[in-house]
């Protein structure tokens, strides 16, 4: 039998009409800033949906795209600017930065009562708390979204969460063990990670790796989240690129056919993470 595809951008969705209503109600049309170092393509996409769906939504926002080579210091500066922008409700800096600017310098440098992805000191310290109205990372907030929506619920599950980073795979952690799941938290030198997805009831993959998960790892009734994006370049024997599409890290066609529910992907937590970033903002301009 196939699995119930948990299907993110139907759940986003619903949500606009809400999300419009809920701006509207703000005197003043909030602003998102956004700050991008560089130009890599991934990044480009991930701006232009949240540019998108501002849009749709009735948000606006400033979107300053500042060269590769920009010094840690001009950057500071850049965010700087934006704390004091009474219009400016939301703050984004685009990650990953390029290599020689400290991240946590620039981070440090958002307000947090801006923080649209509660990736500042004391953001990171109320969620890392399992305090219930904290502020998630928008990927951790998508993905409590999408369990709730499905009825998934997480209270005495066993759930394998593949991958520690703080935006991602540590805060999507802490939200499961916060509603009560028991947590394995896999990484890279995790020596048998089949032994461990295979004796979970939840598996939320977040490395960035086509199919670490293959049907080698679940089995029947599991619930497979995958947060992974990856560009898939399927190439002629000359080498030449003839079709270039969006995979994430579990082997959808085998697994899908074995476990219980799947998100797809592009379709599942990558919507739901855009949605996210909107209710963070809401949040804010209310909070
Ligand atoms: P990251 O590189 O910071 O972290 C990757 C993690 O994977 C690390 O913790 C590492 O230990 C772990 N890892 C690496 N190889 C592994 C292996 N063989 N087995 C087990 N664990 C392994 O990446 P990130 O920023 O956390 O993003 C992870 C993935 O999620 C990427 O593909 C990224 O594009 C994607 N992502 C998706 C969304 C979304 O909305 N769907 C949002 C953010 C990031």
């Amino acid at each position: 039998m196939l699995a119930t595809i948990l299907d993110g951008r139907k759940i986003r969705d619903k949500a606009v009409t809400e999300l419009r209503q809920a701006f509207a109600t703000i005197s003043a049309v909030p602003v998102l800033a956004i700050v991008q170092v560089g130009d890599r393509e991934d990044t480009n996409a991930y701006v232009k949906a949240k540019r998108n769906f501002a849009e749709k939504i009735g948000v606006n926002t400033m979107h300053t795209k500042l060269p590769f080579d920009i010094s840690q210091s001009s950057l500071i500066e850049e965010v700087k600017k934006l704390k004091n922008d009474q219009m400016v409700k939301g703050i984004i800096v685009q990650l990953p930065l390029p290599e020689g600017i400290n991240r946590n310098a620039v981070i440090d440098t958002i307000l947090p009562s801006k923080d649209v992805d509660a990736i500042t000191p004391p953001n990171v310290k109320r969620w890392a708390d399992g305090i219930q109205d904290a502020l998630l990372p928008a990927t951790a907030q998508g993905v409590k979204t999408l369990l709730k929506e499905y009825d998934i619920d997480l209270q005495g599950k066993k759930v394998a969460v593949i991958g520690r980073s703080t935006l991602v795979g540590k805060p999507i952690a802490s939200m499961c063990l916060s509603q009560n799941a028991t947590v394995t938290i896999c990484h890279s030198k995790t020596v048998d990670l089949k032994e461990v997805t295979l004796n979970s009831d939840i598996i939320i993959v977040a490395v960035g790796k086509i199919n670490l998960i293959t049907r080698d790892h679940v089995r029947a009734g599991q619930v497979v989240i995958d947060v992974g994006i990856n560009t898939y370049e399927g190439k002629k024997l000359d080498d030449e690129i003839v079709e270039k599409k969006i995979v994430g890290d579990v082997d959808f066609l085998e697994v899908s056919k074995i476990v219980g529910a799947i998100t797809p992907v592009p379709g599942g937590v990558g919507p739901l993470t855009v949605l996210s970033v909107f209710q963070n903002l809401l949040a804010l301009c209310n909070g």
